[in-house]
């Protein structure tokens, strides 16, 4: 059975993960971290090969000044540690790349001028699609002979209709400067919401989902028959959710209000409402597990952080509920959605009149890392724990591009 090699590049890292199709599961996976700081650290895990043996974990320190060189350590690692890829069937090699902009709607093939568009949209997500195209363009040298396939974290949110993607604003910068809502973590969105139908046995063309994508960075997606009509990140990841760093919506006007008041600049305001705002603002950690130990401690700040976290997750929950008309499940994902019992009970609690409830004994007692309704049993509205799987959507929507 083939294979699919997922590879998700970063500005000064490359996580990856070697997927058996047949199983729809990995067979290595691992990371290599610091590329271009001098020492880079390469982590390689390989699962064992009957339930119940243990994971292999291998590290090794060596010199990756970029990430070609980062990608050559990763072959290695294959050929000395294994599996070793000449044995295999390699059909695709999948890029996770942020963004699309309005220009794809789906995985493509790379090529040069796919490589150039990457590339051109990169003022829309300065920080990833240089790295994304690094990435990109270190696969093509190291597998020059397997097809690469570029999925975008944007390109789930094309089907939003214009009423939902329009920002009121001048049409010069609409046209000319791309602004509009795009959304991200589309992958997740487009995978947990196919599983909540495939799990409730109904069509996916006949199936309205509401997911909450909650980990550090965090998105609402409302999906209409397998269509995105609605998300909450917009132009940028910082729209939407109260977030581990970023803000989520603020008033549009408070970065003139700093410049005027605060005298920062508007690059200050921007990367503080990115990097030290959200919980991390409001309690003083950005890891909900700290966060909700000083809130048992008694801790005020901590307190109000996850009230306000939870009081944009319900606003949120209302708004897409109406936007949908009828919801057919609410699905919880990522690592706060998928882990923490408190974030997931405050989030519907109040949301009866909607149908919508949680079992706490459900809630508080699920199996790490498996896919369970929480909600009572017979409930208007199912309300689902999914473990999302972007590598794994990534290597499905890249052979799916190839067999088409
Ligand atoms: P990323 O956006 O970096 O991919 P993840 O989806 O891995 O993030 O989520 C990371 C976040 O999940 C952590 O910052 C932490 O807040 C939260 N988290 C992880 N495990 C738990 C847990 N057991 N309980 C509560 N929150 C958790």
């Amino acid at each position: 059975m083939s294979h699919v090699l997922v590879l998700n590049s970063g500005s000064s890292s490359i996580k990856y993960q070697l997927l058996d199709m047949g199983e729809g599961a990995p067979v290595a996976s691992g990371v290599v971290e610091r590329i271009g700081e001098g020492q880079s650290i390469l982590t390689h895990k390989v699962p064992g090969n009957t339930p119940g043996t243990p994971a292999r974990k291998h590290e090794r320190r060596e010199a990756c000044p970029d990430h070609e060189a980062g990608l050559k350590a990763v072959l290695d690692a294959f050929s000395t540690i294994g599996p070793d890829l000449d044995g295999i069937e390699l059909a695709a090699v999948g890029h996770r790349v942020v963004h699309g902009g309005a220009r794809f709607g789906g995985a493509v093939l790379v090529d040069d001028q796919v490589e150039r568009d990457i590339e051109e949209l990169a003022p829309l997500a300065p920080l990833h699609n240089p790295a994304n195209l690094a990435g990109i363009q270190g696969a093509r040298k190291a597998f020059p002979n397997v097809p690469q396939v570029a999925v975008f974290d944007t390109a789930f949110h094309q089907t939003l209709p214009p009423a939902a993607y329009t920002y009121a604003v001048p049409a010069h910068w609409r046209t000319e400067h791309k602004v509009r809502r795009y959304g991200f973590h589309g992958t997740s969105h487009a995978y947990v919401s196919r599983r909540a139908a495939e799990i409730l046995g109904r069509d996916v063309a006949d199936t309205n989902v509401i997911v909450l994508h909650l980990g550090n960075g965090a998105s609402a997606t409302a999906i209409q028959g397998g269509r995105s009509v609605e998300t909450s990140m917009g132009l940028t990841p910082l729209e939407g959710l109260v977030m581990g760093t970023r803000s989520g919506d603020v008033d549009p006007s408070l970065h003139a209000y700093l410049v005027r008041n605060a005298g920062m600049s508007a690059a200050e305001v921007d990367t503080a409402l990115n990097k030290q705002s959200g919980v991390l603002a409001l309690a003083g950690a950005n890891d909900m597990r700290e966060v909700w130990r000083m809130v048992d401690e008694g801790d005020a700040d901590a307190k109000l952080a996850v009230d306000v976290y939870c009081h944009r997750l319900r606003k949120y929950i209302g708004a897409y509920y109406a936007a949908l008309g009828r919801v057919d499940a609410l699905v919880f994902t990522a690592g706060v959605g998928e882990n923490d019992e408190r974030v997931r009970a405050g989030a519907v609690a109040g949301l009866e009149r909607l149908g919508l409830t949680i079992d706490p004994a459900k809630n508080e007692n699920l199996e790490r890392g498996t896919e369970q309704a929480i909600s009572p049993d017979g409930a208007e509205i199912p309300v689902m724990v999914i473990p999302t799987n972007e590598e794994l959507e990534i290597a499905v929507q890249s052979l799916d591009l190839l067999n088409r």
